[in-house]
């Protein structure tokens, strides 16, 4: 039997799948699936299922040993509780030391420590498995959590009612959520987009494959029913 995946590791393959889906453009179950059998599993189910039975069983007797929400959770450039020196970093998976975190990587430091922020906090609170994490704990990235705050507040205050209605599809199960998380995690989507002609011209040109080119047709006029019937929007796509 294969060794019982750690919380953390699930988790982390939870992103990679949807990385590996969006790069190769195949569907989000797939890529689990091919990570769970990286792993030495069947799938993508057998694989959370063991990583969920990996989790410290409750103290049977006397004291729980656990914290009410599970065991302590690191994100990217979170101090290490036991040791002060060294801090996490999710892009490698291990805790380094305040140089490592001068190197560059795949992704920018401060977007991804603010983007796992905000996932963590986005998380259903009956997914214990994530963990808890204290409130501000000390972060080596803080500078660059704030800098990336700044500017993602510039970046909203330029996007566009379709955009934003695209955010809130991320989770759905279905193409457009799909297409909706792509979309939100790629910085060069003119997020001020107007038209679906020229949301289209930019995937047609990037990554967009056929589906993603008819999830986007399928978001856009979904949204325009939202919108009619919700106010009087400046769209003039028909
Ligand atoms: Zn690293």
């Amino acid at each position: 039997m294969q060794a019982s995946p750690s919380p953390a590791l699930i988790e982390q393959s939870r992103r990679n799948a949807k990385r590996l889906a969006k790069q190769t453009g195949i569907r989000i179950y797939q890529a689990q699936d091919q990570i769970a059998q990286s792993h030495g599993f069947g799938n993508w189910s057998q694989f959370a299922k063991a990583g969920n039975a990996a989790k410290p069983a409750p103290a049977s007797t006397s004291t729980p040993v656990l914290a009410p929400h599970g065991p302590r959770r690191y994100l990217h450039g979170d101090q290490d509780e036991g040791n002060p020196a060294v801090y996490y970093c999710a892009e490698c998976d291990f805790f380094g030391l305040p140089d490592h975190f001068l190197e560059r990587h795949r992704v920018p430091h401060g977007a991804r420590a603010l983007a796992a922020i905000e996932r963590f906090q986005r998380s259903p609170s009956d997914y214990t498995s994530i963990g808890h994490r204290p409130e501000n704990p000390p972060n080596i990235l803080q500078p660059d959590i704030e800098a990336e705050k700044l500017a993602g507040a510039a970046r909203e205050a330029n996007r566009s009612p379709f955009h934003r209605w695209l955010e809130q599809q991320r989770e759905r199960d279905d193409p457009v959520g799909d297409l909706a998380y792509d979309v939100m995690r790629d910085k060069k989507f003119p997020s001020g987009v107007r038209s679906l002609k020229e949301a289209k011209a930019y995937l047609g040109n990037g990554w967009g494959r056929r589906d993603a080119v008819r999830a986007l047709s399928a978001a856009w006029r979904e949204f325009e029913a939202v919108a009619s019937h919700t106010a009087q929007t400046a769209v003039q796509q028909r």
